[in-house]
């Protein structure tokens, strides 16, 4: 891939150096705090003007009647496209544009994207505006150095993902703008780290459990029938055979860190009984025996598992229990869930960024799976598009810390990467 071009292009990027640290900032200094889902509207304009001047058309897409949609808080998003001279490829860079909240420990102001020793610090400058800034800057600098490129590049900036991305990607991938006609590569620029590519995630499934009883006086608890006590006992039957089992499906996907690479269950949240008193209530409970138990249950599953076994596992459970204990009576709700995705290591977008990071940094990269899920989820769901990985600057363990920063450098880098791939999706003379 090294010719005198692609080297210009790298020396191009590395000029724009002191733009990339500026359009990172000025991003970051934009609140989009999600939830409650602020700015959206700001930072699609921001974008807007941005993009424009390179020669982008852009079109703003309100994710009406989405989960979180309102007035108040309406969920803007924008997609940038950038049309070359003849007909080919489309490559698109989806960025998030919402950040998480801020939370306590920060030792600098998180909205002032401070820039100290070669790092940016502040809410999302990792997670992932970062990212976002790097895109752009690759993109333009490839449109400068390849004016005659055949094909199109996209750029969005999309609301929600930190909420599940249905005022975002999935409002989008339902209407056709990841669709095959229009869209052949995608990468999302999440904090992987600038020597990895990460090919997916493992699948998730939300359920409620809730055990029945009967509410009595607390004095005289065998009047009434504790339904707190039933839940513990689906606790020690998962304590005792569901954790252990676990623990041995393991997965061939490459997920990192290493302890996701098995199925695994948060117990996300346990309730029985009257609810938690008010902070600022001074009394005590009223005496009673708890008639309903409410367990939340996350669970991560693997490629190798089907969504059908994993709830079946839950549901042979708690038959198990109620095989075994007079009374018990349980409920199941199910909440959420995502099939795990996995894009081939040799689909046409991974090869390109694998050879443009060798090219760049000099090794070869690691691929990886995501633990958690991201945007992904809905490209490849409801778009239907297999070709997509998630690249970008950024240390993954920083994102929603406390004084989370982005380092320059890895920015740079990751861009000239991101340059590289486009000299080797789109056609170049
Ligand atoms: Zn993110």
């Amino acid at each position: 891939m090294s010719d005198q071009h692609t080297q210009s292009l790298l020396s191009e990027i590395e000029q724009a150096t002191d733009d990339l640290i500026e359009l990172t900032q000025a991003l970051v200094r934009i609140p989009t705090l999600n939830p409650p889902g602020e700015y959206y509207r700001d930072i699609c304009e921001f974008l807007d003007q941005r993009l424009k001047k390179s020669g982008f058309t852009t079109e703003f897409i309100r994710a009406s009647g989405a989960p979180g949609d309102s007035d108040q808080y309406p969920r803007w998003n924008i997609i940038a496209r950038h049309e070359g001279k003849a007909s080919g490829d489309c490559v698109h860079f989806n960025s998030h544009t919402d950040v998480v909240e801020v939370g306590n420990h920060w030792t600098v102001d998180p909205f002032g994207a401070e820039l100290i020793d070669g790092r940016i610090f502040g809410r999302g400058t990792c997670d992932m505006k970062g990212g976002l800034a790097a895109s752009i800057i690759a993109a333009e600098a490839f449109i400068r150095m390849y004016p005659e490129y055949g094909g199109a590049i996209e750029i969005s900036g999309t609301a929600d993902e930190e909420s599940g991305g249905y005022g975002g990607v999935a409002y989008l991938a339902e209407r056709g703008y990841f669709s095959s006609d229009r869209v052949q590569h995608v990468i999302i620029p999440e904090p992987l780290n600038k020597d990895r590519i990460c090919l997916g995630h493992r699948g998730v499934w939300w359920a409620e459990i809730e055990t029945h009883g009967r509410i009595a006086h607390g004095s005289m608890p065998f009047l009434g029938d504790c339904a707190v006590r039933h839940m513990g006992a689906v606790i020690n039957e998962m304590e005792s055979s569901l954790f252990p089992a676990l623990k041995l499906k393991r997965t061939a996907m490459p997920v990192v860190p290493e302890g996701a690479k098995q199925s695994t269950l948060n117990i996300n949240s346990l309730h029985g009984g009257q609810d938690q008193p008010q902070e600022d209530y001074t009394g005590l409970p009223s005496p009673c025996v708890p008639d309903s138990c409410k367990m939340i249950i996350d669970r991560r599953f693997l490629m190798e598992e089907s969504l059908p076994e994993v709830k079946s596992e839950i549901t042979g459970l708690l038959d198990k229990v109620k095989a075994n204990r007079t009374d018990f009576s349980y409920e199941i709700t199910d909440l959420f869930e995502v099939q795990p995705t996995m894009t081939k290591q040799d689909a046409p977008v991974s090869v390109a960024v694998t050879d443009a990071i060798k090219e760049v940094l000099g090794k070869s990269p690691d691929y990886v799976v995501s633990p958690g899920t991201y945007d992904q989820k809905h490209i490849d769901r409801i778009g239907r598009m297999k070709n997509c990985i998630a690249y970008g600057p950024g240390i993954l363990d920083l994102a929603h810390q406390p004084d989370e920063y982005v380092s320059v450098d890895d920015m740079v880098d990751s861009a000239k990467v991101m340059a590289l791939s486009l000299v080797q999706l789109l056609s170049v003379a």
